[in-house]
């Protein structure tokens, strides 16, 4: 899936209030791609990754999957688009509380009408190390396991892509690095595209893409060959 963003930008407020969140960003996604992107603390990192993914409409520019353009969809639409074809990881997990490990999971595809592939469902769960934590609820749940549970939906309805939003920032460095080493492990076994943003810089050199940003403005500054 080839994935084409064109002088996206989003601003919030107006007047004294005006922020320029994001700076006509200009980016091309490439199936396979592993992307990381670096920046501080407000300089339009997670604004720059809800508009790739579609969770958020641009002030102005175009986004294309494949030639399609995502913003031109209706709401029902892009929403059944992004559960299918998307992988969404947050920093904050973002787990239902009053479901279990296993409805998590199963939560796109019930969305979607249809049910889940337990099979595929129970594959995920040993990849990432849960199958014994499925009937837990979140709150019975490590930060590093409630984060796996996460991945693991994210990846349920086979999306081509996943977007990561500092998947380890709410995670001590242990768990943090065995997230971060499954995360690229389903990559390359599943051959799903990634985009990552993190603040650790140990991440961000391992993947073969890294782009900064600052103040709005996204800057590629390594491409591996
Ligand atoms: P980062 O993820 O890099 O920390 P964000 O993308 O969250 O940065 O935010 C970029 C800028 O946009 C910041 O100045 C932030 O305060 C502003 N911003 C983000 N979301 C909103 C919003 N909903 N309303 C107003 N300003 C916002
Ligand atoms: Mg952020």
């Amino acid at each position: 899936m080839n994935i084409r963003a064109k002088e996206l930008s989003k601003i919030y407020g107006s007047g004294d209030n005006r922020v320029i969140a994001l700076n006509k960003a200009d980016m091309e996604i490439r199936s396979g791609d592993f992307i990381s992107i670096m920046g501080p603390s407000g300089s339009g990192k997670s604004t720059l990754l809800h508009l790739l993914s579609g969770l958020d409409h641009p002030t102005s520019g175009s986004l294309t999957y494949d030639g399609k353009d995502i913003y031109g969809m209706g709401d029902k639409e892009l929403s059944a688009f992004r559960r299918k074809r998307i992988g969404f990881i947050f920093q904050q997990f973002n787990l239902l509380p009053v479901l279990t490990a296993r409805e998590n999971i199963a939560m796109p595809a019930l969305l979607d009408g249809k049910q889940p592939d337990q099979k595929y469902l129970e594959e995920l769960a040993k990849l990432l190390g849960i199958s014994e934590r499925l009937t837990h609820l979140p709150h019975e749940l490590s930060g590093g396991q409630q984060q796996r549970v996460a991945i693991a939906r994210a990846l349920i309805a086979k999306p081509d892509i996943i977007f990561a939003d500092e998947p380890t920032g709410n995670l001590d460095s242990k768990s943090g690095g065995e997230v971060m080493e499954m995360l690229e492990n389903i990559r390359v076994k599943m051959g799903k595209t990634l985009v990552i943003i993190t603040h650790d810089d140990r991440i961000a050199r391992r993947a073969d893409r890294r782009f900064v940003i600052m103040d709005g403005v996204i800057t590629e500054t390594f491409a591996q060959k």
